[in-house]
């Protein structure tokens, strides 16, 4: 039988609450449960995928390949039994379009349809199948107590409440605690009114979690326990850690899990969590330093990019490497050049849709290729890289995709539907591209070709790795490309190209797919491991072999 762990959010939003429910489901984990996660997300669009990642951060891909909220990539990179999929991010969009198909379809037999009880037991039966067969399901609401769209999300978690007892429901509310500097002192007050917020629609919270640049003195936690009904010692203080991965230790040391396992009435093993300070110990005690670039779009938001920021870094702790990632405006380079690529030990070209900065990336391809600098390029990485080769390896001029020029001479990357029939009548792809292929989403299982620098990194032949894109290396023109040089080590059960590698170069690697989504602190990656290797020969002047093809 599943119990349930609701995280709430108070006070401002960003505070926090993916990492501490994370974190949370890490220790529970460490104790010998099972654990399923999900977000529960009140904004109306039926899924983030059409969302801009400039306004709400990455699109996180699930193995079945739902498009979810990031906070389910942090769950994957902290909870190993959490396998996020379509059960595990619903957000306000998605429960009415269901509730409507319903309607439609006079499932409600005649009843007047309300947001209770139809929106709630909607949202519970989502909740439930999320939960799937775990001992304990964390769910985290979206945005902040108080807001007029989480009312129908904090109704469901309040009936759950009482369906399914005390001992099987723990509330936890995470708030901030602000400094003031100026009186040089601790306010506690928002913290009041928010609980009293929760309180006001039916939930008591049975933890707080309270946000703050310090740890919290002993006086401010016995205050916020007198004002909010809550157990002193379920006061726990969150303070600004310096390594994230310091924060399961932080909140385990508080007693945290033992509130809840007391609560739920389980008898547990101690926390074991070894792995996690071996992670701490390996950040603080790196054995070199590398300076990678990553080239793309979206780089004031860092969030657009986290799970390929998280993967660097894994890529770091499993080589005892400190990763200086420094993000880079492909714009800027169009404008002003790549010399700031000049002192890097590696290049990244992320994923992205959309050709603003496009020749910005093509370009930092060029300049990784020309000048042995450590290459990995991701989905559209591999693209630009797909592009690059054929423009100046195989002569191909003006190749480009055509999701950024429809009528390139030289469409080597492009829809299927694009290149299957290829009649060479720009017209006509116009018209055929209004038709779209769909996205290739979720895991797909990739042939890795013997010997390449893909099959080394990865130890195997055939991997199974995320997907999220449209567009695909036109095939019609493997064999050229084949000829300049661009080596195509891994490919799909259905012969599309996966992986592209260039074998007189220390290293140059990218894939179709998205390696980040799957890589984890505790376990690395290999591609990241292999290529921030590479990174660290790099900076060291000894230039890694040149693999054989
Ligand atoms: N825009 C490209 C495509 O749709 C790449 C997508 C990506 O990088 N995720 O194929």
């Amino acid at each position: 039988m599943t119990s349930y762990v609701f995280i709430t959010g108070g006070v401002v939003s960003s505070l926090g609450k993916g990492i501490t429910s994370a974190c949370l489901g890490a220790i529970l984990e460490a104790r010998g449960l099972t654990i399923s996660m999900i977000k529960l997300d009140p904004y109306i669009n039926v899924d983030p995928g059409t969302m801009s990642p400039f306004q709400h951060g990455e699109v996180f891909v699930t193995q079945d390949g739902t498009e979810t909220d990031l906070d389910l990539g942090h769950y994957e990179r902290f909870v190993r039994t959490a396998k996020g999929g379509r059960h595990s991010n619903y957000t306000t969009g998605r429960i009415y379009e269901s509730v409507i198909a319903k309607e439609r379809r006079g499932d409600y037999l005649g009843a007047t349809v309300q947001v209770i009880p139809h929106i709630t037991d909607e949202i519970k039966q989502g909740v439930k199948k999320g939960a799937g067969d775990a001992d304990i399901c964390l769910v985290e609401i979206g945005g902040t107590v108080g807001d007029i769209e989480s009312l129908p999300f904090l109704e469901a978690i309040r009936q759950m409440g009482i369906e399914l007892g005390h001992d099987r429901v723990v509330y936890v509310h995470l708030t901030l605690v602000p400094y003031i500097p100026t009186s040089s002192e601790i306010k506690t007050k928002p913290t009041q009114h928010s609980v009293k917020e929760l309180r006001s629609i039916g939930i008591q919270p049975d933890i707080l979690v309270c946000r703050s640049e310090k740890p919290l003195p002993d006086d401010e936690r016995r205050k916020i326990a007198l004002f909010t009904n809550v157990q002193e010692k379920a006061v726990i203080s969150a303070w600004d850690a310096d390594d994230l991965y310091k924060i399961p230790a932080m909140m385990h040391d508080q007693g945290f899990d033992d509130i809840v396992a007391r609560q739920l009435g389980l008898d547990l093993p101690a926390a074991d969590l070894h792995e996690w300070e071996a992670i701490v110990d390996a950040k603080q005690n790196p054995s070199a330093e590398v300076n990678v670039a990553m080239v793309g779009k979206y780089m004031n938001l860092k969030d657009s990019y986290i799970s390929l920021v998280e993967a660097l870094q894994h890529g770091g702790i499993h080589t005892h490497t400190r990763v200086n990632i420094h993000y880079i405006e492909s714009r800027d380079i169009e404008e002003q050049g790549v010399d700031c690529l000049r002192d890097m030990d590696g290049i990244v070209v992320p994923g992205g849709f959309g050709d603003r900065g496009i020749e910005g990336k093509i370009d930092a391809v060029r300049f990784a290729r020309e000048n042995g600098i450590p290459y990995l390029g991701i989905c559209l990485g591999m693209q630009v890289a797909v592009i690059e080769a054929a423009r100046n390896l195989a002569g191909l001029k003006g190749a480009m995709s055509t999701e950024f020029d429809k009528k390139t001479p030289h469409p080597v990357v492009a829809l299927i539907t694009e290149w299957q029939d290829q009649t060479g009548d720009t017209e006509e792809r116009d018209e055929q591209s209004d038709m779209g292929g769909t996205m290739r989403l979720g895991a797909q299982a990739v042939a890795l070709q013997e010997g390449t620098l893909a099959a080394t990194s990865y130890g195997a032949t055939e991997i199974e790795e995320r997907h999220r894109h449209r567009y695909e290396v036109n095939n019609n023109y493997r064999d050229q490309l084949s000829a300049a040089g661009l080596v195509f080590s891994g490919l799909s059960v259905d012969d599309l190209v996966e992986m592209v590698e260039l074998p007189g170069h220390p290293f140059f690697l990218a894939s179709q797919f998205h390696p980040e989504f799957t890589s984890n602190p505790r376990d690395g990656h290999p591609l990241f491991k292999s290529f921030i290797s590479a990174a660290r020969e790099h900076s060291a002047g000894e230039l890694p072999k040149a693999k054989e093809a």
